[in-house]
């Protein structure tokens, strides 16, 4: 290992901090003015107020003027920052340096579309930023002006507050040291290498901070790099920002798990899982904001699902009558099987859900548990094989056949 290289495994000890003398959001954006100005990067993917309204909008910036109105942080998630990755490379590679500021579950789902072939993240430096999480879009959107003063509270009383989204409230990768890999993965030797570095290139770190600074922590050499052409010395402790970091880690660690223990007993069995989707219709919202579900043409909305007239008459005439839309639990239960092992867990299938289904808690709660069986955690190492394209011998043998499987006793 040369001198500039970092173990991924290791959490970054040493960063810069970066006073805040007005707002924080003006400090950050401040920071990526200059980086225009260094030439560290040609241009920066990053949320942007639209004016006159209250919306935001991803925006790729190449005149540090315009950078005014960003805000890495908006208070809301209404189009998650990987699908906004997966536009701008969607036909190749980046030949100019891009900086995309993404929380990390944005983050996340972006490593995880570059495994799936859906992104290029050459020439893309990542750039995650402690999350406090995000406001429901319906409640921003019935008063903004209120959710913006929630908002501000939320970004003080980091994990106290619950008017974020239940994803958020629950979020247990928030931060830093939980998007590092801390396992040897299943690659060759000669990609080991590339592996042990982290996918995320400069960490913002807030907490620890109190609003009055901020740490810039370089994760992997491109990091140092960029410290470097902003002239900051990267050789500041981190202790404050890890010490709450781990804080809250701790706290939503335990909420996490309460959380999700009361959410299985309200949905786990056909019938209470039916119950909760009766409300469904069917307009496959959630699907579609999905960053992890790029399918062109997703089989549940194409045509090979779609019977003729008779055949739904004579279902009727078997059931006694037949519900229209048709086949709503066969789609969450279908788009389940297709992504659940890449999913992560960034709530906005529930922002676009018209019928306020907690659909993305259900689909975390299911993430959590198919991950765990396959030892996955999606987004964090881009050279991590996905799970069902890597057959192993040697796993789930639970589920092979009895006769293989298990003793004639274990049978009976
Ligand atoms: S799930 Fe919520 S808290 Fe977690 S990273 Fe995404 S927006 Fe932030
Ligand atoms: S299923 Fe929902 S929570 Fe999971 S990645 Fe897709 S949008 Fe995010
Ligand atoms: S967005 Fe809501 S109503 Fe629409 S398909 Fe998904 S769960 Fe059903």
């Amino acid at each position: 290992m040369t001198a500039t290289q970092i173990d991924s495994n290791k959490m970054p000890t040493k960063g810069a901090i970066i006073p805040a003398e007005e707002e924080i959001n003006k400090t950050i954006v401040d920071i990526f003015k200059k980086s225009l100005e260094k030439k560290c990067f040609d241009a920066i993917l990053i949320p942007v107020r639209v004016p006159e309204t209250e919306a935001y909008a991803w925006v790729l910036l190449k005149d540090q003027s315009l950078l005014d109105e960003a805000n890495p942080l908006p208070p809301i998630i209404s189009v998650q920052g990987a699908k906004a990755l997966r536009s701008l490379t969607k036909r190749g590679k980046m030949t100019q340096n891009i900086a995309a500021i993404l929380r990390p579950c944005e983050i996340r789902a972006a490593v995880e579309l570059s495994k799936l072939k859906q992104i290029h993240l050459d020439n893309i430096s990542l750039i995650s930023i402690d999350c406090p999480g995000a406001m429901p879009l319906s409640d921003y959107l019935a008063d903004p002006e209120k959710s913006k003063k929630i908002y501000k509270n939320v970004l003080e009383k980091w994990g106290e507050d619950d008017s974020v989204r239940p994803v958020c409230h629950i979020c247990n990768r928030f931060s830093l040291p939980s998007l590092l890999h801390r396992k040897s993965v299943k690659i060759s030797p000669v990609e080991q290498d590339e592996a042990k570095m982290p996918s995320i290139d400069l960490h913002i770190g807030l907490l620890g901070g109190n609003q009055e600074k901020i740490f810039l922590i370089p994760v992997n050499p491109k990091g140092r790099e960029i410290l470097e052409k902003l002239e900051l010395k990267s050789d500041d402790s981190l202790d404050l920002w890890q010490t709450k970091v781990s804080e809250v880690q701790e706290k939503k660690e335990k909420i996490r798990k309460e959380f999700n223990l009361e959410l299985k007993e309200k949905i786990e069995g056909q019938k209470k899982l039916t119950a909760v989707f009766d409300e469904c219709i069917n307009c496959h919202n959630c699907m579609r904001v999905c960053p992890i579900c790029y399918c062109q043409q997703c089989f549940f909305d194409s045509d090979s699902l779609t019977l003729s007239p008779e055949t739904y008459i004579s279902r009727a005439e078997k059931k006694g009558a037949l519900r229209f839309p048709l086949d709503t639990m066969l789609f969450h239960l279908g788009r389940m099987s297709h992504m659940v092992l890449s999913c992560v867990s960034c709530g906005v299938c529930e922002d676009a859900c018209p019928m306020s289904i907690p659909v993305a808690q259900i689909f975390s709660l299911v993430a959590d548990q198919t991950q765990k069986s396959f030892d996955y955690t999606p987004g964090i190492n881009k050279e991590e094989p996905l799970p069902l394209q890597d057959f192993l011998e040697d796993e789930f043998h639970e589920v092979e056949t009895p006769s293989e499987a298990m003793t004639p006793e274990e049978v009976n």
